[in-house]
């Protein structure tokens, strides 16, 4: 199926209209009409070349909600004109040991990205959600239970939603835990409203003084400017658990020495040059820990969903028409943005 899509075709290019060629949907396949797509930092990262192995065209965006147009005579999870989401990962062997666990997103064998990842054993490259149409096999579609006037505001929850989510899950995140949120960006200002429905008490860490008073809104307690050494002090030792979204190389120490004895910070950011080496004392003399964290599993990511659409819970969102891309991209580049840009699809059917 040709299909309307935005490519880069180079690191230095910026993106324009592209046509891809979509799969004929097999018996297992869900084929989607593409309503709205988040735009992630990972979409930055790869088309400008940021990360390594970046394939060109590069057709990025993994943030996708749209509606079912046609279902193979397999499929029995969705029906045609069901709300589905599409997040970061299509494909995964389905038999290792870590997809027995649900967890697909450290498949054994590489799970395949939405976009700039190759089939399995295979080398054809996968387009993502900045295109009007995707064809998915059945276990990598979401069901959306919230009401049709969010969808947009839902699609952030894809990527944003599940990387926040996942590790927030795993490190036991809740009542009578405090917890920082380093960032608020797309997947920070997640964080914190996961976080606080999960019962934390949060603290937002940002460089940007604005976003201070709109942290609180989000769900944060307290807010953290975490340039003034004096607010960063207040908070040493007190921490049960830190999650880390920076998307740029930063001192890791300075938030290492919050977390109070047994404390873990999560890195999520992937930041173009590496992070400068963490000291030791830090770690040792409270038996810290640093991890780190990708996405989340299929079901987890539909658990994520769920609870979200219970507790009324949508990311904060500006939308935007296909053709405004690199000016959104040029703004988060900056921090601009409150917090995800959604592209919405219909400006793109009507280019
Ligand atoms: P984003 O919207 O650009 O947010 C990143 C935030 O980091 C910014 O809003 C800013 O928050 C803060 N920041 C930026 N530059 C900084 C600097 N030099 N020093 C300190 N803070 C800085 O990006 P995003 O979409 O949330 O993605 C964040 C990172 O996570 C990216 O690297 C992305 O590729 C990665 N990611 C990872 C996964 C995963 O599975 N692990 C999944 C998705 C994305 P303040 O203005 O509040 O300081
Ligand atoms: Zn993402």
């Amino acid at each position: 199926m040709l299909t309307k899509a935005y490519a880069a075709q180079s690191p230095t290019s910026a993106l324009a209209p592209h046509t891809i060629d979509r799969r004929e949907p097999g018996l297992h396949d869900v084929a989607i009409e593409i309503l709205f797509c988040g735009v992630c930092h990972s979409d930055l990262h790869t088309v400008r070349g940021e990360w390594p192995g970046v394939l060109y065209p590069s057709v990025v965006g993994h943030e996708i909600v749209g509606r079912v147009t046609a279902v193979g005579s397999e499929v029995s999870k969705v029906g045609i004109g069901s709300l589905v989401g599409v997040g970061c990962i299509v494909d995964s062997c389905q038999t290792c040991a870590a997809c027995a666990r649900d967890l697909e997103q450290y498949c054994e064998n590489g799970f395949i990205g939405t976009y700039n990842g190759s089939s399995l054993g295979g080398t054809v490259n996968t387009y993502g959600g900045y295109s009007t149409a995707i064809v998915v096999d059945e276990h990598f579609v979401l069901k959306i239970a919230h009401e049709e006037k969010d969808l947009a505001a839902v699609a952030p929850l894809l990527c944003a939603g599940i990387t926040t989510w996942s590790p927030l899950r795993h490190w036991n995140v809740g009542p009578g835990k405090k917890v920082g949120v380093v960032g608020i960006g797309g997947l920070g200002h997640m964080g914190i409203k996961l976080a606080h429905a999960l019962g934390a008490h949060v603290v937002a860490f940002t460089t940007s003084p604005s976003k201070g008073e709109n942290a609180l809104a989000l769900g944060a307690d307290e807010v953290v400017v975490s340039t003034d050494e004096e607010q960063m002090r207040s908070h040493a030792a007190s921490f049960d658990f830190i999650l880390n979204t920076v998307a740029a190389s930063h001192d890791l120490d300075a938030f290492m020495s919050l977390l109070a004895l047994d404390g873990t910070m999560t890195v999520v950011g992937v930041p173009a040059s590496p992070h400068p080496s963490p000291s030791v004392a830090p770690f040792i003399f409270k038996r810290r820990a640093l991890a780190g964290s990708v996405i989340g599993g299929i079901a987890e990511t539909q658990e994520m969903l769920d609870f979200c659409a219970e507790h009324g819970i949508t990311a904060d969102i500006e939308t935007i028409a296909m053709q405004d891309i690199e000016k959104a991209f040029a703004r988060m580049v900056k921090s601009d943005v409150k917090y995800r840009f959604v592209i919405d699809m219909a400006t793109l059917n009507a280019d």
